[in-house]
């Protein structure tokens, strides 16, 4: 890609896990249009290869990778394609999840627990880990990993997904320290409302009230924090998230909760003394 006249990320390879759409695809983009290399992930191999296809046609470089990132084997295999088509992985972007899993905690069962930590906190751990072992060796890299408003402060009926985003909180911070020495920054992000999820126009004027900057965010609003925080410009930054929420986690009021309202939860009858 030779629109854009800034190019931080010339020879730097770049693995977006989680890119078949949505803020991945975005970021994928992103960096892709600032010179970078970039690895594309995702469950299937149609998404991914979309999203190649635009990055190539737009001038840039990019590599299907699809896999299950919550499985230690296909991250094993996707990180050697890489490397094999690539290069070392300068930059991890960790971003897949599961996003639509709210269930009353009442309602809830270990086969849901267990499937949302796989795949929305050991799936960090597995590509952080596997990226790490190699960053080490070359006294350099970045791991970003895409937190929530919920690792802070709850959405209702998410007590599994919300617990995933505060262990990203944790291991963040603690990643940071156990890697800083060997010249890897780790970091994260926390986007707000941002519009991915097919909500109508009406649920989305209802919404977007609750963010004091007054609209929902887009996918390509996460871009700039993503690629500020892979980027030189924040080389003396580790440990650190930034909310890119239109000013949400900064507020006292609560935000809407039309998405599980409290006539949504299970009724219990009060039988017991
Ligand atoms: P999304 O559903 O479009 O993106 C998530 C992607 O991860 C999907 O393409 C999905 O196929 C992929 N994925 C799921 N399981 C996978 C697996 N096992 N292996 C590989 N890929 C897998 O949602 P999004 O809104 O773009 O969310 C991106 C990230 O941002 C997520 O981590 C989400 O928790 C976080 N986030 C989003 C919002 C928001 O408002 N959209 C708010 C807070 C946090």
């Amino acid at each position: 890609m030779t629109s854009n006249t800034t190019q931080r990320f010339e020879n730097r390879v770049v693995l977006v896990t989680g890119a078949g759409g949505g803020i991945g695809r975005a970021v994928a983009e992103g960096f892709a249009a600032e010179g970078a290399r970039v690895a594309v992930n995702d469950l299937h191999p149609h998404t991914v290869e979309a999203v190649v296809a635009g990055i190539t046609a737009a001038g840039g470089t990019a590599l299907a990778v699809p896999a299950d990132v919550s499985d230690a084997a296909q991250v094993e295999a996707m990180f050697a394609r890489t490397e094999a088509a690539l290069g070392h992985v300068d930059v991890l972007y960790n971003n897949a999840a599961l996003i639509d899993t709210a269930r009353h905690f009442l309602e809830a069962d270990e086969a849901w627990w267990d499937r949302i930590q796989r795949v929305n906190l050991k799936s960090v751990f597995l590509c952080s880990h596997r990226a790490a072992t190699v960053m080490a060796r070359r006294r350099r890299g970045v791991i970003i990993s895409t937190s929530s408003g919920g690792a802070t402060r709850a959405h209702r009926g998410n007590v599994a997904y919300d617990a995933t985003k505060g262990g990203i909180e944790a291991m963040t911070r603690s990643m940071a320290l156990d890697l800083a020495p060997y010249g890897i920054r780790v970091n994260g992000v926390v986007p707000g409302f941002i519009n991915t999820y097919g909500l109508t126009e009406e649920q989305l004027r209802v919404r977007e009230k609750t963010v004091p900057l007054g609209r929902y965010g887009v996918a390509a609003d996460m871009v700039g924090a993503a690629l500020f925080l892979a980027s030189d410009d924040a080389a003396y930054i580790t440990g650190q998230f930034i909310a890119v929420d239109g000013g949400v986690l900064a507020q006292q009021r609560s935000a809407n909760v039309d998405t599980f309202p409290v006539e949504g939860f299970p009724v219990i009858p009060a039988d017991l003394a």
